[in-house]
């Protein structure tokens, strides 16, 4: 009981000091993810303050609701989330219960990120239980993709242009400047994957998709049995058969999973486990987007050279 009324007057106090944050006239932009927050800075540059919920080492299905999540939520101008089902587990009672009017789903201030990013495995025909957590409407880790992280920031340089008609310019510029410089950065990230294109390897999760899609890799099986599925012996047992019988020489993985059935697995085969962070923040040193896939594709260069992963396909 205790701990409740300080609770809710921790609520109030921090509600009556939301105005002085409105008053520098800078939008206040919540995301779930820190991906769309590193994205919506490289935009909003100093007219937007950004924070986002989620860390980017936690798994971005089941992030353990915080009561700050609410209290940023209610003071939020904007919010930005991944979409996709990505975020229904943890997302819709804390937008409900922020009682913001601004951020709720469909709202002005609700902006979905995959609405015009190119989404994979979007299911064909009726969707069953028996598929595991499967998302109706595509893969929702579609951020893997530097040209889907271009469109994102299109979309939020429109949005915020919408409540700053008078700072249209200087978003637009924003995100043109960093969609050129993606563009510049995807010429050196393709040339370290080249001599790579087409090598097999094996993924924990659904995770990445879109980034074997972009970067010429080919994801032949999961460690899960179906997506949100925890390892079963059975299934262990086929992926090994399987990977022994394709060389595959390196798994990735997220790094909110546990080890232990991958490196089971890369004893059976001789594969090398690779901790491959989905996100920025899921390392100390990526702080930023662009450096996200220089240390992802440093990593898997790296494993690939150290494990002598050989392309299954032409240069
Ligand atoms: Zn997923």
């Amino acid at each position: 009981m205790k701990s409740t009324s300080v609770f809710v007057l921790v609520v109030v106090a921090l509600v009556a000091l939301a105005p002085a944050a409105w008053a520098q006239g800078k939008l206040n932009v919540i995301t779930t993810t820190e991906d769309l927050a590193a994205i919506a800075r490289e935009v909003g540059g100093d007219r937007v303050t950004v924070e986002s919920l989620a860390r980017g080492y936690q798994d971005p299905h089941f992030v353990e609701a915080k009561p700050s999540f609410i209290l940023k939520l209610q003071r939020a101008d904007l919010l930005i989330v991944v979409g996709r089902e990505l975020e229904v587990g943890w997302l819709p009672p804390l937008i409900q219960q922020s009682r913001n009017a601004k951020v709720q789903a469909g709202a002005d201030g609700y902006l979905d990120a995959s609405a015009h990013a190119r989404i994979l495995e979007i299911p064909q025909g009726q969707i069953t239980r028996a598929m595991g957590d499967v998302h109706p409407s595509g893969n929702p880790h579609y951020w893997l993709d530097p040209e889907n992280g271009k469109i994102v920031a299109r979309d939020i340089a429109a949005k915020l242009a919408q409540f700053r008609p008078g700072d249209k310019a200087y978003f637009d510029q924003r995100g043109a400047d960093f969609s050129n410089r993606l563009t510049d950065a995807m010429k050196r990230w393709t040339a370290a994957m080249a001599p790579y294109k087409g090598t097999k390897v094996v993924t924990y999760h659904r995770s990445y998709p879109n980034f074997a899609d972009r970067f010429g890799l080919d994801v032949v099986g999961y460690v899960e049995p179906r997506p949100g599925i925890p390892p079963s012996p059975g299934h262990t047992l086929d992926l090994v058969a399987e990977m022994k019988r394709q060389q595959i020489k390196v798994i990735l993985m997220e790094p909110y999973f546990d080890t232990k059935t991958p490196n089971s697995i890369a004893s059976q085969t001789g594969a090398k486990v690779v901790v491959l962070p989905p996100s920025v923040g899921g390392e100390k040193t990526i702080t930023d987007y662009i450096k996200l896939f220089d240390y992802d594709i440093n990593l898997i260069v790296t494993a690939f050279t150290a494990a002598g992963a050989k392309p299954g396909g032409e240069r």
